[in-house]
């Protein structure tokens, strides 16, 4: 399947503004060489294949505001990359779009412990905050997958989740100030480390989110949080969804916030893992229709306790088969291998169509009821891959290809088909077909047909303020 968005409006781009905007950069800074070309144009689910003649590598504001400034006076198309592993094709430069990658501007700019804050560039990788907020006796709470190779920037720039949403919410909730350059050139300087500043729009909260079609996000203060003293992690095994969301009710009652996570998995998840080594064997005795991965944080020594009473009422009320508690970090490490291999346990059972859509939570086992129903009946055969953050409604809904009768191109090619009749389920349930990948190109024609169409006017209204020219990251969200 290949999916791009309609040819652009833009110029080609000149030899001399190609040279003129290596410039901005240095020779050596400035990637054309095919070879190297190649790691900006594909991503991790290969749906996507870009098309570049420059990918520029700027290491500082200036220098991204002088590259903006030249494009829009010339109406050169951009695209904002951070660490390429966005799931929507929002980094991708599909008509020959010059990418912006962020990754040279990779600095920790400060942490204040005493305000809780960290100030960073925007090409800084994940894991490199979370490890720097660790070694100063803070937390960052953002975990996705990716957190190695993804960059703040990008985190921003999707307001990614991950598995820590349940208790710190998702990017937006963990940013204090931005520092943006527009598409003129402009650089718009909101590293401010108030909590507290009601002095007009929130302009902050525009960027995080926008998928890069308004502006480059180059630095940001984060809040740090306190740095848990003990974190219990087990592993449930049920059997149903509707016994999850009432574990995740006693859990709460318990645990209050110091409930971190709590994923759902399917059956066929642990399966998949096991079947293809990428879990070191199946955590419980015997196999269950489904799974919960927990996790309670205490600033004082007293989680498991916690996680035993959670445990412990849940098998008085009937709801939990079986668990166990992770008596290592080596263990704890094994329980969330499992979780983050699921996509990749998918790869060789073939074709696997994706969702990430969010309902309420109280609508979470109706909407997998249904929409395994549906799918089913739309391919017969195809094998419902559910898992993800039931606390947040948020749920990965994969579609992998019935074992026999297709091949996976015939299955990925019925990608909209399959989407139609999830989207449809989530929406009628109230819910949204994006919670956590964004928009990107992948839903970019679904957008309007769901989204309330005052909100679109004023989406496309902003746009043109900030972006009269259409050169940042055009053909994607709008
Ligand atoms: P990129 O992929 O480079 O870019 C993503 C988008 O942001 C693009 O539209 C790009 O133009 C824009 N952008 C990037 N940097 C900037 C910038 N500095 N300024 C303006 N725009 C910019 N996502 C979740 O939300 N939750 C998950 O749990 C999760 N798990 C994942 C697990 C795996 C294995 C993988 C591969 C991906 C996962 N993702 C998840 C998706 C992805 O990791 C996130 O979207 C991430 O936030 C993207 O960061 P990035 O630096 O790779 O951005």
């Amino acid at each position: 399947m290949t999916i791009a968005p309609p040819k652009s409006a833009l110029p080609p781009l000149s030899p001399d503004l190609i040279a003129r905007l290596t410039a901005i950069v240095g020779d050596k800074y400035a990637v054309t060489d095919a070879s190297e070309l190649a790691q900006y144009l594909t991503e991790e689910r290969n749906l996507f294949q870009g098309r570049s003649p420059l990918v520029l590598r700027p290491a500082s504001t200036a220098e991204v505001s002088a590259i903006c400034k030249l494009a829009t006076e010339h109406r050169i198309a951009l695209v904002p990359q951070g660490g390429n592993t966005g799931l929507v094709g929002g980094q991708t430069p599909h008509n020959g779009e010059v990418v912006v990658s962020m990754r040279r501007m990779d600095k920790i700019r400060e942490v204040d412990t005493a305000s809780n804050t960290m100030t960073v560039e925007a090409g800084v990788v994940l894991q490199t905050i979370q490890q720097h907020a660790s070694e100063a006796d803070r937390l960052f709470p953002l975990s996705l997958g990716a957190e190695g190779s993804c960059t703040i920037g990008g985190n921003l720039s999707t307001n990614a989740g991950g598995t820590g949403a349940l208790a710190f919410g998702v990017a937006r909730d963990m940013a204090l100030g931005l520092e943006v350059v527009l598409a003129d050139g402009r650089i718009l300087n909101g590293l401010s480390k108030l909590k507290k500043d009601n002095t007009g729009y929130d302009l902050r909260n525009l960027f995080i989110g926008a998928e890069g079609t308004l502006g480059i996000i180059t630095a940001a203060v984060l809040k740090l949080f306190p740095k848990p003293r003990a974190v219990d992690t087990a592993i449930v095994g049920l059997k149903s969804p509707a016994d999850a969301l009432r574990l995740l009710a006693i859990s709460q009652a318990e645990a209050a916030g110091g409930l971190t996570s709590f994923e759902l998995l399917a059956e066929i998840c642990v399966d998949m893992c096991v079947k293809h080594g990428l879990a070191v064997r199946d955590p419980l005795s015997e196999r269950h229709p489904w799974y919960v991965l927990m996790e309670v944080s205490s600033s004082r020594d007293d989680a498991a306790g916690t996680v035993e009473v959670i445990l412990g009422q849940g098998i008085t009320d009937g709801i939990v088969e079986d668990a166990v508690i992770a008596a290592s970090l080596q263990q704890r490490a094994a329980f969330w291998k499992l979780r983050e291999t699921i996509p990749a346990a998918q790869k060789p059972e073939g074709g696997s169509i994706k969702h990430d859509i969010s309902v309420p939570i109280a609508a979470v086992p109706a909407f997998i009821a249904e929409a395994d129903a549906a799918v089913t009946k739309l391919v017969p055969g195809a094998r419902p891959v559910a898992f993800g953050h039931l606390g947040d409604g948020n749920i990965h809904y994969n579609v992998s290809q019935p074992v026999t009768g297709t091949t996976p191109r015939e299955f990925l090619d019925r990608w909209h088909e399959v989407n139609a009749v999830v989207f449809a389920i989530a929406l009628r349930m109230s819910g949204s077909i994006s919670a956590e990948h964004g928009i990107g190109v992948l839903k970019r024609d679904e957008l309007p047909n769901v989204k309330d169409g005052t909100a679109i006017e004023l989406m496309r209204g902003i746009k043109a303020l900030l972006d009269p020219q259409g050169i940042m990251n055009p053909g994607k969200v709008l």
